[in-house]
């Protein structure tokens, strides 16, 4: 099965200087902990697939942390 056809065009990583095609759309709020200097550039911020791993494991990392702090 096939997805249904993507009538945009192919988004651009929002992190900038990177430019690579973009994976994944995360809410831009959510990004912006993780990556300074992001554009504002409506509520959603595409991410390249190095950017998107890089932001889950900053995450993460955010997760364990608060987990363990309270
Ligand atoms: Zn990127």
């Amino acid at each position: 099965m096939s997805a249904a056809p993507a009538p945009e065009p192919a988004d651009v990583c929002i992190v900038p200087g990177c430019g690579a095609e973009a994976v994944r759309h995360l809410a831009l709020a959510e990004v912006r902990a993780t990556f300074d200097g992001l554009p504002e550039r409506g509520r959603r911020a595409p991410l390249c697939r190095a950017h998107y791993r890089q932001w889950k494991k900053a995450t993460k990392e955010r997760r364990a942390l608060d987990r363990l702090g309270r």
